[in-house]
């Protein structure tokens, strides 16, 4: 049997390595700058990057690259070997400490919005020594931030550093008015759920859209879905389970806290989820995860699809970003305490994400947006596009209680003084199991289910940090003027629930009612990735993002363009897949079909008196589909000539959703009536009964 700790993080320079290999003084000086946040001096990270050299040398590695996360949403990498000439016709393997700290790959190529235009064309890597290096493929990765000359981010590594520093200020602001001495920084704390489709990479090579777009573009519904719910945690099949065995051991490798992992609610459809850990290590995980379930999937013969939805009428994959706060000494700030005191501290940053939430969550929209992610929020298995709060009904109750002023009264007639008296503790059952809900308190944590599969969890955790630390910044400024902090925090939390409650909805998300209801108390429903982005760029959010540091102006419109580019870009790569696939496969197939079918009715009514209704039938109906199907066609091709003419992003990117789309969904509509009727034999494309069912 394997030993697991042993090969737990064998493919990681981690703390372990790190001691046992560095120079003491060096260590302590690694430590120190990665504690600090400081500036490596150069001859330590000269013998950090040599011991590191020889580490992964040992361990079969002959490349180094910067391993970063471009505004492409996957990583990339530029890979250097460690061979250096020695003069006689030799090698060293050699690793600097500049080529550690820092790289300078062609960042030309990589979206930026504009921002190069106004400033130097190359950008930068640098490492992020709060996160550690490790070898994947034979290459020492080095996790770095990718930045332009002039200190714009153009990655998703960036911000979300600052976001983390912006709410470890402010949360410990608010710590110290609790008289905390002891914790030195306040972390968040991130564990993605990550969902997936399994199918077999002969059917998925037989399907260009799959291949170029992740997901189907054409297919009939199959005559089984997901309505008897016998898949979800369903037992493994052989060639599932042996791909999640070997995918876990690559993940272990890696230092990955792999845990969980189940299926789905979807035939073929998966999940993941690790321990959790710090947003940044998180994110970095959750990256390389969607890498190996890819990779993995293809030494067993199988193609993995993170789409959002590659499955018309089959639930989307999604991915749960699962939140809490916590200090450097471990104690989960959302978790409610066993004292009066620490209740009420509880009770503060409990309404600090409140009031995150509802101020902003026209921003926590933006953050979820794509076009891929379209197609879910709002259908019927995901959460809506209306961002609202569940908080369970112990949770309401003792908020309904803080807002009419009235004791609140458990069961076990706990009495509640605002803040300062006993909290019941939260079974874990009793929390939430309504999964309905966008954003959910879960005993002690948050989990914002809006994301996307394929998304970096970086952009909705950007949002939430920076939230999250504006409303601590305004509590700590009130509170540090207080004279009665006591009396003070008690108005304030009153205060903040009477402002706020319009957010918490504790009943089904998915129902008409709740539409018109989250109306009535004026929340947002942004339907559409075109109708959210423009709330980026909004004043309140540039002042927002501004105040903490996270984004400058400049940067925020940059991530903009890019965004609605994307939009743009990734339905017309799929509007040209369709047509593609229309006239090199659908069309052939149906003259073909109508071919054979005419030659058929010809020689029975050459050899007599036959009973033809049945090929006369098809043959009409499958001609005059034909026709229908070049007519929406013509339509489609006319309708992506004109995207050209337009120049603004915002209105190139409304005619992609408003005429693109439709044409799109128009033209799928006639090729999947035609899938029913074109012969099997005949038919080019894998059906959604095959792609969904071949995996045993
Ligand atoms: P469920 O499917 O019921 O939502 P899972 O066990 O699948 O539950 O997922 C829960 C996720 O939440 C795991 O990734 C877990 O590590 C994570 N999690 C638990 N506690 C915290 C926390 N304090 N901060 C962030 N994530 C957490
Ligand atoms: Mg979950």
């Amino acid at each position: 049997m394997k030993d697991i700790s042993e090969l737990f993080g064998s493919m990681v320079f981690n703390d372990a390595v790190m001691r046992a290999r560095l120079p003491k003084e060096i260590y302590k000086a690694l430590k120190k700058s990665v504690s600090r946040g400081t500036h490596l001096e150069l001859d330590v990270a000269n013998v950090v990057a040599n011991t590191m050299k020889d580490w992964a040398v040992e361990k079969g590695a002959t490349h180094f690259t910067h391993w970063f996360q471009p505004m492409t949403g996957i990583t990339a990498e530029k890979h250097d070997s460690f061979i250096s000439p020695c003069g006689d016709g030799k090698i060293l393997m050699e690793f600097s400490g500049k080529e550690l700290v820092r790289g300078e790959p062609d960042a030309s190529s990589f979206p930026s919005g504009g921002l190069r235009a106004t400033f130097e064309a190359r950008g930068y890597t640098v490492w992020d020594t709060t996160s550690y290096a490790f070898i994947k493929d034979g290459t020492l990765c080095i996790p770095t931030a990718f930045c332009s000359y002039s200190g714009e981010a153009l990655d998703k590594k960036t911000p979300l550093l600052r976001s983390m520093e912006a709410l470890d200020k402010q949360a410990m602001r608010v710590l110290r008015l609790f008289g905390n001495k002891t914790a030195r920084s306040v972390i968040t704390t991130v564990g993605p759920e990550q969902e997936y489709f399994l199918i077999d990479k002969e059917m998925y090579l037989k399907r260009p859209d799959l291949i170029y777009t992740g997901r189907t573009l054409f297919g009939a519904r199959p005559p089984k879905g997901q309505e008897l719910d016998d898949h979800y945690f369903g037992s493994l099949k052989p060639r599932v389970s042996a791909f999640m065995k070997e995918l876990e051991d690559e993940l272990w490798k890696l230092g990955v806290y792999a845990k969980t992992k189940h299926n789905e609610v979807a035939p073929a459809q998966h999940e993941i989820a690790p321990v959790f850990s710090t947003t940044n290590i998180a994110a970095d995980h959750n990256q390389l995860t969607m890498e190996l379930l890819k990779i993995v999937a293809n030494r067993h013969g199988l193609a993995c699809l993170i789409h959002e939805k590659p499955f018309a009428g089959v639930n989307g994959s999604g991915k749960h970003n699962n939140w809490s706060i916590s200090t450097d000494t471990g104690v989960n700030l959302l978790e409610p305490g066993e004292t009066p005191f620490e209740n009420a501290q509880f009770l503060l940053f409990l309404v600090a994400v409140i009031k995150a939430v509802d101020d902003y969550q026209d921003l926590l929209r933006v953050s979820v947006a794509s076009a891929g992610n379209d197609h879910r929020l709002g259908a019927n298995e995901a959460p809506p596009a209306i961002v609202s709060m569940f908080l369970g009904e112990e949770l309401t109750d003792i908020m309904d209680a803080i807002e009419s002023g009235a004791d609140y009264k458990n069961k076990e007639k706990l009495q509640m003084e605002i803040g300062v008296n006993v909290l019941p503790h939260f079974p874990k059952d009793t929390t939430d199991r309504n999964r309905t809900s966008p954003f959910a308190f879960t005993g002690n944590k948050f989990e914002f289910r809006m994301l996307g599969s394929v998304f970096s969890v970086s952009g909705p955790n950007i949002v939430l940090n920076t939230i999250v630390a504006e409303s601590l910044r305004q509590f700590a400024d009130i509170l540090e003027k207080s004279a009665d902090f006591k009396t003070d925090l008690a108005a304030l939390i009153k205060k903040t629930v009477c402002e706020h409650k319009r957010i918490i909805f504790n009943g089904n998300n998915y129902a008409e009612e709740w539409v018109t209801e989250a109306q009535k108390r004026g929340l947002s429903n942004l339907k559409t990735t075109v109708d959210a982005l423009p709330e980026f760029i909004t004043e309140k959010s540039i002042e927002l993002f501004s105040l903490h540091h996270i984004f400058t102006k400049q940067e925020i419109h940059s991530r903009y363009e890019i965004l609605m580019e994307g939009y743009c870009k990734t339905l017309h790569i799929e509007a040209l897949t369709m047509t593609n696939m229309v006239k090199a496969q659908i069309i052939p197939a149906c003259v073909d079909y109508q071919n054979d079918l005419a030659k058929l009715l010809k020689r029975k009514k050459e050899c007599g008196d036959y009973d033809v209704s049945l090929e006369d039938n098809l043959l009409k109906n499958v001609s005059r589909l034909s026709g229908c199907l070049l007519k929406k066609l013509t339509v489609l091709d006319d309708v992506l000539l004109e995207t050209k003419e337009t120049q603004e992003v915002l209105e190139q990117a409304l005619f992609y959703r408003d005429k693109v789309y439709s044409a799109m969904s128009e033209l799928r509509a006639v090729a999947d009536e035609l899938e029913t009727l074109v012969s099997a034999k005949h038919w080019p494309l894998p059906t959604y009964a095959e792609l969904l069912y071949s995996v045993v």
